[in-house]
């Protein structure tokens, strides 16, 4: 078993605690996989200071000498595909198909952001007065905070590392304590492609103090956070009183509306394959079905056939196409939520269960389910369950479809699903989400804008060229000569 050690001003370090904690598979909790540093504030401490130092010499290094390290990082995780893919599975616990697929995607969008280093472009004006220039510039923002869930191993510390170096700021890095194995792997790539000592940190430790220090020490002056809408909107509190630059990525509830939809095979299909990826824990899951009453009976069916051919079981295994809940706690939470359906009266179609009589032996497996009848104001449809649970809620018509749709804290991701163009512009001009899909699921692309409204985020500045917006702030230059 592996010891790994955290990464400070380009090198491999012990946490000044000296002790260490082990992380295990989710579909084999026995077995462990590797141990990892229990850091402290003193660790943050180092890396900050090691990131502040490098900070002057990385923004001052020549654009496209920054944009050749990224690419080469960008190359380095395609290359490491294989390798990184099975480490997701194994700390992670989706399928490898989804581990792979999620590298791939991580390496897109790393060599789309590497090249923003090179579009860090301002504006001329006109002046109003004779003899003057009038411009900006685009300026790092400092050290950047980077702070990464579960969910996403690779692809969220990715997301945040690359935008940020590409725009001239250092990083420190604090992944999330379930998975901090593809971090360390990550790091090793970064290295690799030969970024500075100290322009990349890595600190493995709780939230509650590595994360917590880093957020609320004077050296940060951006912070880029992925998790839960509690976490981040404490750590937005705390940086309003800095004044600091927050980019965040939260929670949703994101609805898939059926209406006057002659393929409610393909709807079903798309709709399935957005719910139970990832077995359901991912931001952008669609997890709720809004369909009118007369398409309901035939959507359930086809969503239920569809359901019924998920392979559930350990990720290694490449027949499988769902893993385990990434944690116990995770596994409860479900279960919590589905108990709740049966006792408020939705009508439990399929699932509802544990997979396992022991899941610290069998590992934490749950039942693909699905949920008829859900009422709309129900805790099924309103909470961010973060599993493979999927509620049908009936509504009678678009107005009321549309309505129930932006009536949760959330406004990540929605789609529609319909014939009827009239519909697809009432739903766009009406939904309240950072991202609308019509006629498929909540699948993102590697170079445009992600994020969301409401609880679920300050809008979408995750991806694409809007990286820049949460990355840098804009100097404006005025020269009389
Ligand atoms: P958290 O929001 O607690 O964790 C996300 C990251 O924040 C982790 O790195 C975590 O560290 C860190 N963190 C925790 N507390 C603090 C703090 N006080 N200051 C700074 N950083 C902190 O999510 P959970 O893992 O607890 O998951 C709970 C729920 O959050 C899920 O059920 C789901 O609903 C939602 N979630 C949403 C995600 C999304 O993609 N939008 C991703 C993950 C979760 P550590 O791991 O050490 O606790």
């Amino acid at each position: 078993m592996d010891r790994n050690l955290n990464y400070i001003a380009g090198r491999w370090m012990p946490p000044e605690s000296g002790t260490y904690y082990q992380t295990r598979n989710p579909a084999r909790p026995a077995e462990v996989l590797g141990e990892f540093p229990c850091s402290t504030e003193a660790d943050v401490d180092h890396a900050l200071a090691a990131a502040d130092s490098a900070r002057t010499i990385w923004a001052s290094t020549p654009a496209p000498q920054r944009a050749a390290m990224l690419v080469r990082f960008s190359q380095l995780l395609a290359d490491s595909q294989s390798e990184l893919a099975r480490i997701v599975t194994l700390e992670q616990g989706k399928a490898l198909q989804e581990s792979t697929g999620e590298v791939a995607r991580a390496s897109s969008e790393a060599s789309f952001s590497a090249g923003e280093a090179l579009r860090l472009c301002g504006n001329t004006f006109p002046s109003e007065r004779p003899g003057f220039t009038c411009y900006t510039t685009l300026e790092p923002l400092g050290v950047v905070a980077a702070i990464t869930p579960w969910n996403f191993p690779v692809v969220a510390p990715v997301r945040k590392i690359v935008p940020a170096l590409a725009c001239g700021n250092t990083v420190v890095l604090k992944p999330a304590s379930l998975t901090p194995w593809s971090a360390v792997h990550i790091t090793k790539l970064a290295e690799k492609a030969g970024l500075p000592a100290g322009v990349l940190n890595l600190v493995i430790g709780p939230g509650r103090t590595v994360g917590d220090r880093l957020v609320s020490d004077p050296r940060v002056r951006g912070i880029s956070f992925t998790g839960s809408t509690t976490v981040g909107a404490r750590i937005n509190e705390c940086a309003s009183r800095r004044m600091v630059k927050v980019q965040l990525e939260l929670g949703g509830k994101n609805p898939a509306i059926v209406l006057d939809c002659d393929d409610l095979d393909e709807a079903a299909h798309e709709i399935v394959a957005a719910a139970f990826l990832c077995s359901g824990q991912r931001c952008t899951a669609l997890s709720r079905v809004l369909v009118e009453e007369s398409l309901g009976d035939d959507l359930v069916e086809r969503l239920r056939l569809r359901i019924l051919n998920i392979r559930i079981g350990n990720g290694l295994d490449p027949n499988n196409t769902m893993g385990p809940l990434v944690s116990r706690e995770q596994m409860d939470t479900v279960a919590r939520y589905v108990s709740v359906g049966k006792e408020g009266g939705a009508k439990l179609v399929l699932g509802g269960h544990s997979l396992v009589k022991d899941a610290e032996q069998e590992g934490y497996f749950y039942a693909a389910t699905l949920f008829d009848h859900v009422e709309s104001d129900s805790p099924l449809a309103l909470d961010e369950i973060f599993g493979p649970v999927l509620p049908v809620i009936r509504v009678r018509n678009a107005e009321e479809a549309f309505r129930i749709a932006n009536s949760t804290r959330y406004g990540l991701a929605a789609a529609l699903f319909t014939r009827n163009r009239h519909l697809v512009h009432e739903f766009l001009r009406h939904v309240e989400c950072g991202m609308a899909h019509i006629n498929h699921g909540t699948a993102s692309q590697a170079h445009i804008p992600f994020g969301g409204v409401k609880d679920s985020g300050q809008g979408a500045f995750s991806i694409g060229p809007t990286v820049k917006d949460a990355f840098t702030n804009i100097k404006t230059v005025y020269v009389k000569a």
